[in-house]
Formats: structure tokens, sequence, C-alpha cells
């Protein structure tokens, strides 16, 4: 298999039939074996039937249906799990993403780039509930992750497999995984994609993701920066907490022998005992999480590092 398309689907009947027309148009280029898999994330207004119906007609079409509405991250990620292909698109059901860019991603693979992100340049959302906070948060995520991209929030884009098959996605994080890629020291172009006014359906969202987009970012970057070695942050912190307490409590004493006078009247005497106690939690804190990655780590055989080729080398043994 060659390319999987993978498609999110919540209550998108309408579009649907227009949906498969054009990717069979857009796919129609692509010589290379292809599926498309629509995960369908629990609809309830009839998308089922139809996505069955286009599935069962052409074995190149697969589907994979929720039982409840887990979110669009959730199917995606269930899309990214079923695909085979060595090159993996996301992109939208409800055509705002132009299925006719396909091959324009591809090519970008292809001049050996590991991600080609989409980039709705033109986008056809309102201004001020859309683009103003989505323009804000791209700026923020970029900041936070380190890799500057116009536009996190575009589904649209191509992945290598491989890039995409060691990342877990929770909550809104789909949209960080061109983030994710890079730190594993992928290849990323923006390329900028058609982006079309919504015709057909509603949108599932508002203003509200933006802020699990910011929590999110929180987690990703610590993940990130700390997955393998949390006690680097969290001790930190607590070592300086305890620092500081030392230094105070220190001080309070000297104060006390130097002037005399009663010491809990002294706000160094406070502090010494809310940094010790903080650091000493803030450091423990820190050793159980380091538990913890050892459990995530090393029961699932993972490593803390990323291969991307080996020569002459069989892959190592995952566990004894
Ligand atoms: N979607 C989904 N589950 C959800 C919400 C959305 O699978 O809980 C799908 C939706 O059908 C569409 C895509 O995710 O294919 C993007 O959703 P939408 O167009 O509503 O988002 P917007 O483009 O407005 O950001
Ligand atoms: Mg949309």
């Amino acid at each position: 298999m060659f390319l999987s398309v993978v498609i999110p689907i919540y209550n998108e009947k309408d579009n649907i039939p227009l949906l498969h027309q054009k990717l069979l148009e857009a796919l129609a280029v692509v010589t290379k074996p292809w599926e498309v898999i629509f995960a369908n994330d629990g609809s309830r207004d009839g998308s089922e039937d139809l996505l069955k119906a286009i599935c069962t007609a052409d074995p190149r079409f697969r589907l994979i249906t929720f039982r409840r509405n887990f979110g669009q991250t959730a199917a995606m990620e269930a899309g990214f799990r079923h695909a085979s292909g060595e090159v993996v698109v996301p992109m939208d059901a409800d055509l705002q993403n132009d299925p006719s860019d396909i091959p324009m991603l591809l090519g970008v693979l292809d001049e050996g780039f590991d991600v080609a992100k989409g980039w709705r340049k033109h986008r056809q959302d309102k201004a001020l509930s859309r683009k103003l906070p989505s323009r804000i948060a791209n700026a923020i995520i970029s900041r936070v992750t380190g890799v500057q991209l116009h536009d996190y929030g575009c589904t649209l884009s191509a992945y290598r497999r491989e890039i995409i098959s060691e990342i877990r996605l929770y909550g809104e994080m789909h949209r960080f995984i061109p983030a994710y890629a890079a730190w594993a020291g992928g290849r990323i172009k923006e390329v900028p994609v058609q982006h079309h006014p919504r015709t057909l359906g509603k949108t599932k969202y508002g203003l509200s993701r933006t802020f699990r987009v910011i929590l999110d970012l929180m987690t990703v970057r610590f993940l990130v920066a700390y997955s393998s070695k949390p006690n680097y942050l969290f001790g930190k912190w607590g070592l300086l907490a305890l620092g500081g307490g030392t230094l105070s409590f220190l001080w309070a004493i000297a104060k006390k022998l130097i002037w005399g006078g009663p010491m809990f009247t002294d706000p160094f005497f406070y502090a010494a005992i809310f940094l010790g106690l903080a650091g000493l939690q803030i450091l423990l804190i820190g050793l159980l999480a380091e538990l913890n990655v050892r459990t995530y780590y090393e029961s699932r055989g993972r490593t803390p590092y990323v291969i991307r080729e080996r020569l002459g080398l069989p892959p190592a043994p995952e566990k004894d």
C-alpha cells in the first residue's frame, strides 16, 4: 500500500457524496495502490449508511465506526492505526480541504520531506471568531514548540507513516503532529493548500477549543522536553526551592543571633518553612515521575530515542 487517506467524519451526511466523487477524481492520478479510511466518529445523521454503501461497493474505501462520538483526534488516531500506506494523508470530510491537493502534497514528500504540512493561506472562515484566535494560537504554538508554522490547525497534510506511527494522540493533539515530527528529526515543508467555505453541514467547534488547545500544548511541551527525564524539570525547581529555603533559614537564624527578637515575625523564617516543604514535595514528585517513565518505556519495550535508518544491522531485540 502506498497511500492511506484518513478522514474523520461526524455528521457530514450532506458532504459525503461529493467528497467521495472528489476523492475518486483526485486519486485517479495516483498510480500506486491507495486506500481511503473513513473514521466515522459516532455520526447519528445517516452518514454511516452512505459510508457503508461506498465501502461495500469499492474495497479501496474502508470504514471504522465508533460506538459514540469520541472527537476528531480520536477518529484520526483510529484511522492512523489502521492505515497501511507508506504515506498517510489526513483531511476533513466537509470539503473545506480539497482532495485535489493530495497529489501536490505527495510531490513534496518525493522531494525528500517527511511531512508536507498544509497551510490554509486563504482561509475561508469567520475572521473574528475563527481566524484571529487561530492566528494567536499558531504564534503561541510555534513559540512553545520551537517549530515555526503558519497553520497548525489545517488537517490536510501528508506524513510518512513511520513519523506518525510512534505518536499517540489525545485530546486536541492531532494538530501537534508536525511538532512531534520535527522533534523526532523529521523534515517538514509547509505548503499552501486550497480552502473553501463550509457550504453543507455545520462546524463542530467554537471558541472553547482554543483553551483546550493551549492546555494540550502544555502537556505536549512537557512530554517532549522532559518525558524521558522528568526529574530534570522537577528536580531543578525542587533543588532551587530547597536551596532558597536553606538560605532563608540561615539568614533568619543569623538575624536572630545578631539582633535578637522573636523569630515568628521574620518573613525569612516563613519563607524557609514554605520553600523547604515545597522543595521536598517537588523533588518527590520528580522521583515519582521518573518511576512512571521507567514503567512507560520499559514495559512496552520502547526506547527514548528514534532511529531513522539502520545499515547492516537488524532491529535490536525489543526485550530479553
Ligand atoms: N469531526 C469529527 N468528530 C468531532 C468533530 C469533528 O470527526 O467530534 C470531523 C468533522 O466531521 C470534519 C473534521 O472533523 O470532517 C473537522 O471538523 P469541522 O469542519 O467541524 O471543524 P472546523 O473546520 O470548523 O475547524
Ligand atoms: Mg471544517
